[in-house]
């Protein structure tokens, strides 16, 4: 890569595990943009952190169900920051009840935030990832193994990334550009508190009997960033403390 600072894109990044990747992305030399909805405060928190560790920080409000907004978000960064090299797709819902109480506009919801912001983001990137580039999506455990009721909308919209991610490292193999999928397990965010109503059951199914926390996540995702995963593209990777073993 020719530019002297990396500078990444995480989506969803005001809260959880979004924004434990930006931090993690600054500490090691990023210069960070990153997308939320609406938590303006929590997002301004981020930013100071991201600024702290000396990097630079661009805090923008696009809601992903609004495909022109995401372009926008990646437009913003390769131009305020001076290019892109880093697409973290991460900002997510869980719209989790029974299957036949899906509303056509919450189905419609679900896939443009989990499949259809992963799709306009990448293509918006392309124009500015080199050699090197990296596009790492966040799924979910869960469409491997559907560990209890309530996750038709979920899993349909999450387990796309299973198969843009591949499709995409295959085709931009030959440009150097790497396409990874990290699927966390029960994590302890404001989604999933590990203090909250579903956590005993979550417990119960998982091998080291304990919830993840943000940075495990952020560690592998900035990994995956770095020049040492190089030769790692096409991959699904699973961070779940066991649960689907
Ligand atoms: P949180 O709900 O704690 O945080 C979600 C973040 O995404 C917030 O910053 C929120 O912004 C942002 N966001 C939500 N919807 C949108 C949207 N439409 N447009 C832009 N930003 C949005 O979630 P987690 O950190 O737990 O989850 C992060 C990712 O990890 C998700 O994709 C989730 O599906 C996945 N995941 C999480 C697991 C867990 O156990 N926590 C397990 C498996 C996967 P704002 O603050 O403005 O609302």
């Amino acid at each position: 890569m020719s530019h002297s600072t990396t500078v990444a894109l995480v989506t969803g990044a005001s809260r959880g595990i979004g924004a434990a990747i930006a931090r993690k992305l600054a500490s090691t030399g990023t210069d960070v943009a990153f997308t939320y909805q609406r938590d303006e405060v929590a997002a301004k928190s981020v930013a100071a952190d991201i600024e702290a560790l000396g990097r630079r920080a661009l805090p923008i409000q696009a809601d992903s169900a609004d495909a022109a907004a995401v372009v926008a978000a990646v437009d913003r960064t390769a131009h305020e920051l001076g290019g892109l090299h880093v697409l973290v797709n991460n900002a997510g819902i869980f719209p989790a009840k029974p299957y036949e109480e899906f509303t056509l506009a919450e189905i419609d919801r679900a896939l443009d935030i989990h499949a259809r912001a992963p799709f306009v983001a990448g293509q918006a990137a392309l124009a500015h990832l080199g050699e090197g580039g990296r596009i790492i999506s966040i799924g979910s455990n869960l469409t491997d193994r559907a560990l209890f009721g309530g996750l038709a909308l979920y899993n349909l919209s999450k387990s796309a990334l299973n198969g843009y991610t591949k499709a995409l490292a295959r085709e931009l193999g030959p440009r150097g550009i790497t396409v990874n999928l990290v699927q966390p397990g029960p994590t302890d965010t404001d989604m999933n508190p590990a203090a909250g109503e579903h956590a005993p059951t979550q417990r119960e199914f998982n091998a080291l009997g304990r919830f993840g926390t943000p940075d495990d996540i952020a560690d592998l995702v900035a990994f995956l960033a770095g020049p040492s995963a190089r030769t790692i593209t096409g991959a699904v990777i699973t961070v779940d403390g066991g649960t689907n073993a």
